[in-house]
Formats: C-alpha cells, structure tokens, sequence
C-alpha cells in the first residue's frame, strides 16, 4: 500500500535558501555533479562497505583506490580549489574552482560517508596542498598531476602514539647523512597509509620538516587499524626503522624560525579542517532527512510520528542546528575566497559544526525504530558512528575551543 504523506511548504534541505541565493550556477554544477556521484557511485555499496563486505575488490585498498580514480573521472576535485595547480595538473583546461564549491562539493560527498569526505581532504588539502606550499619545482611536477588524476594516493604522516593533540612532542627524527636522510619513528591513525607517497613530518637538527617517502622504500612499512568506525575508510600505523630517502625528497619550504616549526604541518590542518566544517553538514543532512521521511511515513498511535509535538520539537531543532552550520560555512567559504579566513575561524567552525552534527545524527538514531542498530537498514547509524571520529581527528573538540579561547583571552591554556 503507498503510504501518503503531507507535502512539505518549505525545502527543508535548503531552509533558508542559502545554495538557492548564495551560489553561483557554475557552483550549483559543481555540488550537483557531487551529489548525482554520490546517489550513483556511494549510496547503493556504503552499507555493505561499512559492513566490511567489499567484493569484487579483494581489499579495501582495491576499494579505495577504485573509488579514487571514480572520483577523479567524475568530479576532478582532487586540488581543485588551488589555484597553483593550474601550472602542474597536466590539463590544459584544468580551472580552479572557488573555495565555496569546493566546500559545497565535500558537503555533498560527506552526505555519502565521511570516510569518502577524508579520502578528498587528506589527498587536496593535507597533501596536495602541502605539496603545493612547501616542495620543490621537481617534487610539484612528479607529484601534482599523478594525485589530481587519482592514479597515486598520498597520505599525510604526524600523528604519533606520545604526541596525539601535542604534535611538537614528535618523537620521529630524520637525521642527514650524507645525500641522504635517515628516518626512524612511529606514526600512528593515518588515513590510507598504504598510499604511494607519505608526506612525513620529522625532526631534525632545524626543526620539524616535511618529507616525501615513497611506498616501497626499504625501512617503510604500514599496518592497518582494525575499528568499529569509518569502516569504509582504511587508518594505519607507519613504522620507519632506518629508511634512508633521497636528499631531494625533503620538502624544501618547510624550514622556519626556531619555536615556529610547526606552522607548515598546522597550515596543512588548517586546509583540510575547511573542509571538514562543510562535510558534517552533509553528514548531519543525510540523518535529518531520512528521519524525517520516516517519522512521516511511520503511523504510530493512530498518527504519523511527525504528527507528535515532541517529535517535531527534535525534527525543528536539528533543522535549525544544521542550516545555522550550514550559513557559518559559507561565511568561511567567502572569508578563504577573499584571503580572510584565519586558522581560528577554521577551529571555531569545526568546533561548531562537528559536535552539532554529533548531536544531530545522536538525535536521527533516537528517533529511528531499533533497526538502526543493524549495518543494512538505515544510513544514520553509520553517520553518527562516524562523526565521532570526525570530533577526534584534525584536532579535537576541546583543543579547538582552546586555539579560539587563546585567541580572544591572550593565554594559552593548552
Ligand atoms: C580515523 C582516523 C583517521 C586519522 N587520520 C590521520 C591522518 O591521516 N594523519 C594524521 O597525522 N593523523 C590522523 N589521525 C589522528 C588524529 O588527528 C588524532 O587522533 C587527533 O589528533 C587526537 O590525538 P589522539 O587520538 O592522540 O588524542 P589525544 O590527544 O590523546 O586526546 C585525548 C583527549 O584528551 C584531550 N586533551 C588533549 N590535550 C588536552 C589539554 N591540553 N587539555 C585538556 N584536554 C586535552 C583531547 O581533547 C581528547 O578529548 C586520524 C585519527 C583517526 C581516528
């Protein structure tokens, strides 16, 4: 029997109209192309993926570096908000898109699974990036175009067992010896660390410098997590016992002042952060709406649950938690598209939006029957397992409280 539910009067996945008014029609393309990618490519496989049931790849990293090279094909959004890339990505009709698309698209991607949002940030703006600011004209040549294609994956290396939230308590040293540089140390929670080139921050004798460590070097080796979250997505330890890379391999740029070594790595953060305070509002959109179309179409006590006040008191109020997250996004998108945003926007916002999007997708489980609780039935289980991690990693919630505290009270209560 079809079940007839009432027409909303409003789009409830534009409340305020804010894509409607705020976007640009080449943006609107951009995010569109995003969203058909995600409802042809992602949604019909996630749940099984997330299950751990991955044929016909023979592992997760098939898996990853299939859906890599899809997204390449489909959206080319491997680096495309920066704008350097023109002069590398091997595409003559390579054209940078703004930093609102850009956020606009891993909103949309992110609304599929964060672990396909991580699989964009860690290679455009943690590596890509990185590789971008900091590396040689070789490096961007030998590098840039292959990662814009998805044909190589990279992954960013500086998280350790010890340092965690404290990254200066690095305990990885590259030392020179001779052409060449000698890294030992341990990296730990990287995502993809099967990736073909790590970007792996050491100490050495002038502080802390980025390098380039290809797959495959002798004294390089990764071992992946087993977890109960981000299951489409792989995390691994790197280990690094005397592996000896090429002198040329060291990032050049990465030098700085004593006491400011960390500054490249943390501007790399900065950029995938941005891009983090998107996603959760795709994340937290895709619980919202699929629990409002169950609560419609569910009759319980005679009623549709929509009907009930108190259901709709907690539909009202994730609405208005996502499109508030949804507006402080594009004023970060428009801040980076003028070269306004600071780091501490950036924390503010992912202090914000992410633990919003925990709450909301906490909610969308309560208010969904106990077959959320299965891997197949509904995608807001997945979502709210997820977003916990994605309050863990690029700095976590209470650090970011202290980069903004800092900034507004002058003490550093780190
Ligand atoms: C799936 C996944 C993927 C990841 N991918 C990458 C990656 O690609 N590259 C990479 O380098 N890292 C990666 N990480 C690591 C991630 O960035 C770290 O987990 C994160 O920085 C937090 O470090 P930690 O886990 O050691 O937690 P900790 O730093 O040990 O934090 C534990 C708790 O202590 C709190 N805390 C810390 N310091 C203070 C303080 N001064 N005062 C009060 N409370 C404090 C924290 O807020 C937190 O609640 C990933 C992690 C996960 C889970």
């Amino acid at each position: 029997m079809e079940i007839k539910t009432a027409k909303p009067k409003v789009d409830p996945s534009d409340y305020y109209r804010t894509d409607e008014l705020s976007l640009t029609e080449e943006e609107k393309m951009v995010r569109d192309t995003a969203r058909a990618f995600v409802k042809k490519e992602i949604l019909p496989h996630i749940q099984t993926w997330d299950k751990g049931v991955i044929a016909p790849f023979k592992s997760q990293e098939e898996m990853i570096r299939s859906t890599a090279r899809k997204v390449a094909e489909n959206l080319g959004i491997f680096g495309l908000n920066l704008i350097e890339l023109g002069k590398y990505s091997g595409d003559a009709s390579f054209e940078p898109i703004s930093h609102t698309a850009y956020g606009a698209a891993l909103r949309e991607l992110e609304a599929g699974d964060s672990t396909l949002r991580s699989l964009i940030s860690v290679q455009s703006s943690l590596c890509m990036f990185a590789i971008t600011r900091y590396a040689s004209e070789e490096q961007k040549k030998k590098w840039l175009p292959v990662l814009h294609r998805g044909e190589k994956l990279a992954c960013f290396g500086l998280t350790e067992p010890q340092g965690g939230s404290d990254p200066g308590n690095m305990m990885t040293t590259a030392i020179k010896k001779g052409h060449a540089w000698v890294l030992n140390g341990n990296k730990v929670w990287i995502t993809n660390g099967f990736a073909d080139v790590a970007v792996v921050w050491a100490k050495t004798s002038e502080g802390i410098r980025g390098f380039l460590v290809e797959k495959g070097t002798p004294g390089f080796s990764n071992r992946s997590e087993e977890k109960w979250t981000f299951r489409a997505g792989v995390a691994s330890s790197l280990s690094f016992s005397k592996c000896e890379i090429p002198e040329e391999n060291l990032l050049p740029q990465t030098v700085r002042p004593p006491g400011k070594d960390l500054a490249s790595p943390l501007s790399c953060l900065t950029e995938a952060r941005y891009g983090i305070c998107w996603g959760v509002v795709g994340a937290a959109r895709a619980c919202f709406e699929e629990v409002l179309r169950v609560t419609k179409e569910r009759n319980m006590f005679g009623v549709p649950l929509a009907q009930k006040q108190e259901v709709q008191r907690k539909l009202v109020w994730a609405l208005n938690e996502i499109e508030n997250s949804q507006m402080l996004s594009y004023q970060l998108g428009r801040l980076k598209d003028q070269g306004k945003l600071s780091y501490a926007h950036v924390s503010m916002a992912k202090y914000n939006n992410v633990s919003k999007a925990c709450e909301v997708a906490r909610m969308c489980v309560e208010l969904l029957p106990a077959d959320v609780f299965t891997f197949d039935a509904y995608h807001s289980g997945r979502h709210f397992r997820n977003l916990e991690v994605v309050k863990k990693y690029e700095g976590t919630h209470e650090v970011h409280a202290f980069v903004v505290g800092r900034e507004i009270t002058g003490y550093n209560a780190f």
